[in-house]
């Protein structure tokens, strides 16, 4: 059986972005996912906005602008069909929020402009406070873009139900047991985390809807107050995204997320020609301190049974699983994150450059350690 440098597995934006990494390293690799087509999950369901984040600087904001920087070249260089260069502006949630761009100015991304009412009017925006444009943000058509990797690397439909390292190499088991072999393995799964013991990187759901709509509105900017409006693209506006903290996916909507965006909408932008023309929803994974999740994965069970005492706030040397990886935890940002966070995973795998400390999720290991071990002894008190 063919031995592959790379197994990815998950081909929404992480994993394609993975494998189109490694694959331009000079890698072997495939692309799997228990769905037929690329962005079935949490990337499906994405209004794709990429788009710079705003505050008081601070790490994650920092970590998020270096990433915005790298999606929008690696979009406009690689994929400029799927990319609409549409500007997004940053609309003030309320008066108290206003007052707080000033404050929020000298950390923005290098390229903004100030749009006072009267710009925002002229292109269509019924808000009242100033707020920043930021021309160089976009939207991606997610799907697109996620297919269009596809063909670029090899990929096979396969839900991965086991996963066995013997002598230097990684088995993938499906339920029929076929299998694949790789030297490495990448998982990045999204929300769905039950292949190994992941418990310390804390991968949580939140569940969303975006809905897209036929419109003959003449919007020419892409804009982000509570929710995000899409420019008009190709007469398709997209409303989204609804925030539902989650374990499970909700299978049955009863409609009423669309009922709040479109409410919302209605605010920030005449939307009286709406029709609704599709809903998507769908889970996104963030890990516990809101960082990606990038690189080696710990070896918990082996931790266990060896270093016992890293549960009493010992810490000792952390033991990683041969070769396998993991990028996931992008939260409400993958289309932002994937391409960079890629990048830097493609460099540890292929060329042994160690990940950025921001986003390596050995950070997160020994501070469960300790936590599940004061958790446990304050339920046996
Ligand atoms: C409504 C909504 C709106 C959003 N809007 C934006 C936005 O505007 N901008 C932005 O940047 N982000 C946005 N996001 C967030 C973004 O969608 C996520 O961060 C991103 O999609 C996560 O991508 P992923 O590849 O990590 O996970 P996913 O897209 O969920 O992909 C995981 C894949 O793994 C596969 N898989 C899982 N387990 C297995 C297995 N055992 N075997 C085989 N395959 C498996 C699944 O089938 C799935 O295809 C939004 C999310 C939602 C839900």
């Amino acid at each position: 059986m063919l031995m592959y440098d790379t197994v990815v597995v998950g081909a929404g934006i992480s994993g394609c972005c993975a494998a189109f990494a490694l694959k331009r390293k000079g890698q072997n690799v495939l692309l799997i996912d228990r769905s037929g087509m690329a962005a079935t999950g949490g990337s499906g369901a994405a209004g794709a906005f990429v788009s710079p984040k705003i505050g008081k600087g601070g790490p994650l904001q920092a970590l998020t602008n270096e990433a915005f920087s790298y999606a929008k070249a690696f979009y406009r260089g690689h994929f400029p069909d799927y990319f609409h260069p549409t500007g997004v502006i940053r609309i003030p949630k309320d008066a108290e929020d206003a007052k707080k761009f000033s404050l929020y100015e000298p950390y923005n991304e290098a390229n903004y402009r100030w749009m006072d009412e009267s710009q925002l009017r002229a292109l269509g925006i019924k808000e009242r406070h100033a707020g920043f444009l930021f021309e160089e943000a976009g939207v991606c058509d997610a799907p697109e873009l996620c297919n269009t990797i596809l063909k670029e690397v090899p990929f096979q439909q396969f839900a991965v139900e086991k996963l066995i390292y013997n002598n230097g190499s990684w088995t993938l088991l499906n339920a029929q047991r076929s299998a694949f072999n790789a030297k490495n393995i990448v998982l990045a799964t999204g929300y769905e985390s039950d292949l190994l013991d992941l418990r310390y990187m804390g991968i949580r759901g939140t569940w969303g809807s975006r809905g897209d709509y036929y419109s003959g509105l003449n919007l020419k900017v892409s804009m982000h107050k509570k929710i995000s409006v899409s420019a008009n693209i190709g007469g398709i506006i997209k409303l989204g995204a609804t925030h539902v903290k989650s374990k499970h996916p909700c299978m049955v909507c009863d409609g009423k997320p669309l009922a709040s965006l479109e409410e919302q909408a209605d605010g920030m932008v005449d939307t009286s020609d709406f029709v609704l023309k599709e809903t998507f929803c769908g889970m996104r994974a963030g890990s516990k301190d809101y960082f990606p999740l990038v690189g080696r994965v710990v070896d918990v069970p082996y931790m266990e049974a060896h270093h016992p005492n890293v549960f009493r706030g010992a810490k000792p040397p952390l033991k990683h699983l041969e070769n396998l990886y993991i990028l996931n935890g992008v939260g409400g940002r993958g289309f932002v994150f994937a391409p960079l966070m890629a990048e830097w995973l493609a460099a540890l795998i292929v060329e042994g450059k160690e990940v950025d400390t921001r986003v390596d999720p050995d950070r997160l290991f020994l501070k469960w350690a300790r936590k599940l071990t004061s958790n446990e002894q304050r339920s046996n008190e």
